[in-house]
């Protein structure tokens, strides 16, 4: 039989990664904050719980998709957390982007209670998540990895084991500053190219198709021709995320110096009331820098 999932943290990912499970025949148990999150379970065949500890107590594998470090400490540890409700050998894949160090005091919190752990942060997006079309990173042990990939199979494309506990949040960590430096190559583009008086939307076709062609340009063509910043990927995420790769190559003496300037754009757009917009809202800020 198929091992019996547990899902903590039903947002913009969590539903539709949840979804392609139980539509790959898993019996999916989730838990979550908003109601109307848990309905849309039950609609797609999930079963909701009341929660964390009722979620996980009989599960094979849980799963967790919460927004930050913070939250996946809350929903881990403490008398109603996932390590002290979890049954003894269940496989605990934390999906989260949060930062390397968490993931590393998880996986040892973990071993202590027989609990094994995986960090498998994500990239792709919504549209990836819900195609099943993901990118996982993964860190941890070959053995848990090789047992987890049936279900990531199902939620991904690209699923890579990329060192022990931690390493699938460096790799993310530096997933999320190509992608920032990336939309803000593109956004400064798109304004140079307006106030030049060129047609931005021959402009972008023709860019895709050359050496200037990026996923991130695919993906977030529309969102600049129609200024539509709905999320997507929070920029209050992304200024998470600039946060864990500024920090954990500072540790290592890895200077970031175009990450570093793109990191307080994302932060000017958060302080300007903007966190809760689309990542690609980093063409607002450089539209602000422009005077438009
Ligand atoms: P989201 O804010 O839409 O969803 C987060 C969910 O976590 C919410 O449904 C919330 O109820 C739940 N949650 C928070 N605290 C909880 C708690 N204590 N107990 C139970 N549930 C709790 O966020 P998202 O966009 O789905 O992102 C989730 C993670 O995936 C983040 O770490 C993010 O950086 C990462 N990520 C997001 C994208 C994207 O495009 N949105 C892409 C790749 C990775």
């Amino acid at each position: 039989a198929l091992p019996k999932i547990a899902w903590i943290g039903l947002g913009i990912m969590g539903s539709p990664m949840s979804e392609n499970l139980i539509k790959s025949g898993y019996d999916v148990t989730g838990f979550t904050l908003e109601q109307d999150k848990l309905d849309r379970l039950t609609a797609a065949g999930g079963t909701a719980a009341a929660s964390v500890a009722e979620a996980v107590h009989d599960a094979d594998v849980i799963i967790t998709m919460v927004p930050a470090s913070p939250q996946v400490e809350a929903v881990s540890y403490g008398p109603d957390g996932i390590l002290e409700n979890a049954r003894t050998g269940a496989l605990l894949i934390d999906m989260s982007s949060i930062t390397p160090q968490t993931s590393v005091e998880l996986a040892r919190a973990g071993r202590q209670k027989g609990i094994r752990v995986l960090d498998a942060p994500v990239s792709g997006g919504e549209a990836g998540a819900i195609e099943a079309v993901l990118s996982v990173m993964a860190g941890g042990e070959q053995a848990d990895f090789d047992e987890a990939r049936p279900i990531l199979e199902a939620l991904g494309r690209t699923i890579v084991l990329c060192g022990p506990a931690g390493s699938g949040q460096t790799v993310k960590a530096a997933n999320q500053l190509i992608v920032a430096v990336n939309i803000q190559a593109a956004a400064e583009a798109v304004v140079f190219l307006e106030k030049s008086g060129v047609d931005l939307t021959a402009a972008l076709e023709v860019l895709g198709g050359g050496l200037a062609g990026s996923t991130v340009l695919a993906r977030k063509k529309d969102n600049f021709l129609r200024r539509d910043f709905r999320p997507g990927f929070r920029i209050d995420l992304h200024h998470k995320d600039m946060g864990i790769v500024t920090d954990a190559a500072r540790a290592v003496g890895a200077p970031l110096p175009v990450g570093a300037v793109v990191a307080q754009l994302v932060a000017s757009l958060r302080a300007q009331g903007d966190g809760g917009l689309d990542h690609s809202a980093l063409l607002r800020a450089v539209e602000r820098l422009a005077g438009a």
